[in-house]
């Protein structure tokens, strides 16, 4: 039998061939032609993903948190007011680096599985004056799917930057900063742009830019801030050599290939498939009778699905699930952590993915002892593919 499994985590996910051979790339300058032609094409093919046409792309090695730290470090100054719409893990994490650069921070929370509404910010908003808010577009922890749109139309009437966490969402997600006016917004290279973990993106909007430019206090972390990045991106963009860290040069490459399979796709048709593939998905583990994590179906990510055991299952039932050949992730929420686990189904995600998870999802509740109708859900997901 072929060892091969199938990853179905929210990050990282699997990459195509195509992406993993740029990894395998000869060794090349950071400032070789040919390189600075691949860079300033992911960077020109970033404002296309996040649809931000005039906003600042910085590409930089690092993780997720990075990116987080990127926008954190560069618009936040001591005594800055940040609202935090607080939807898990991830929000916490967005408080606590704010915080670490001397914002005030505010947490608008909701119960686990749901998600502040844009009438409750706005409502937090008129009660006092805050510089910034963040949203965690998608919510890692709980699958919970924030309405970016609507907050970050309440954002802008209140002339407060509105950051978006978009770490489980862009490239999988509908996310348009211009039309939606999201003033900054970041990503990893290990989700739905389906490229191994290293990079970490954030695109930056006029009025992020302006705020930067009007600090008054020089940027405490030296690694992050933009002042060194910006002409070294926007070199690359104009086809220039640049130096301040050395790019991490075949992630760099792997990145630019896999943006232009996205952009080739489409954003609006990539946005589809996820969602397509999403509520087959979820449609298999309701016919299961398992309950999922957001509280109510439209509060859904369609990058990821949390779901909670069932009586009498528990984490122990995830390496069943392992030896049948697909990966999933246990929880992440302190408040549940034990109570509940996740599949990841964004980047190359196809329907045959989708069946095989439900499949070894099977097979894994019954070897755990869970009662159910066998086949009940790749059968539901099959006839929602199919219909
Ligand atoms: N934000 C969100 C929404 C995430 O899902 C993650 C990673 N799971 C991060 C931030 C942090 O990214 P990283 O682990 O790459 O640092």
């Amino acid at each position: 039998m072929k060892g091969r499994t199938l990853l179905m985590i929210p990050g990282p996910v699997e990459s195509e061939p195509e992406v993993m051979a740029a990894l395998a790339d000869p060794a090349t300058s950071h400032v070789a032609p040919a390189f600075i032609e691949i860079f300033g094409r992911a960077l020109e093919r970033l404002r296309t993903v996040f649809s931000c046409p005039d906003g600042q792309p910085f590409v930089v090695a690092g993780s997720g948190t990075l990116a987080m730290d990127l926008l954190a470090a560069n618009l936040t100054e001591p005594g800055t007011r940040a609202l935090v719409v607080n939807t898990g893990y991830f929000g916490d994490r967005f408080g606590d680096m704010l915080a670490r650069y001397g914002a005030e921070v505010t947490h608008l929370r909701a119960p686990v599985g749901g998600a502040p509404t844009p009438a409750e910010v706005d409502a937090a908003l008129s009660l006092r004056r805050y510089n910034l808010l963040t949203i965690t577009h998608v919510d890692t922890s709980t699958g919970v799917r924030a309405d970016v749109q609507g907050i970050a139309a309440i954002a802008r009437r209140h002339d407060v930057l509105c950051l978006v966490d978009g770490v489980c969402s862009v490239g999988g997600e509908a996310l348009d900063m211009a039309a939606w006016g999201v003033d900054a917004a970041l990503t990893a290279s290990q989700k739905a742009l389906a490229v191994p973990p290293g990079l970490a993106l954030a695109v930056a909007g006029p009025r992020a830019l302006a705020a930067f430019s009007a600090r008054k206090t020089p940027v405490a972390s030296y690694y992050s801030d933009w002042s060194l990045w910006l002409p070294v991106m926007q070199a690359y963009e104009a086809r220039k050599p640049a130096y301040f860290g050395t790019p991490a040069v075949n992630l760099v490459h792997a990145l630019e290939v896999s943006l232009a399979q996205i952009v080739a796709e489409g954003m609006a048709a990539r946005v589809t498939r996820h969602r397509r593939l999403s509520d087959a998905l979820k449609g298999g583990i309701g016919a299961l009778g398992l309950n999922q994590v957001p509280l109510r179906p439209e509060l859904a990510a369609t990058t990821l699905t949390a779901v909670y055991y069932p009586d009498g299952v528990n984490a122990s039932f995830l390496p069943k699930v392992a030896a049948a050949g697909v990966i999933l992730a246990g929880g992440l929420h302190k408040e549940i952590r034990d109570r509940y686990f996740r599949i990841g189904h964004m980047g190359t995600v196809r329907p045959a993915d989708i069946l095989a998870t439900l499949g070894a999802l099977e097979t894994g509740l019954a070897a755990a002892g869970y009662r159910f109708d066998h086949g009940a859900s790749v059968s539901a997901a099959q006839a929602a593919l199919v219909g």
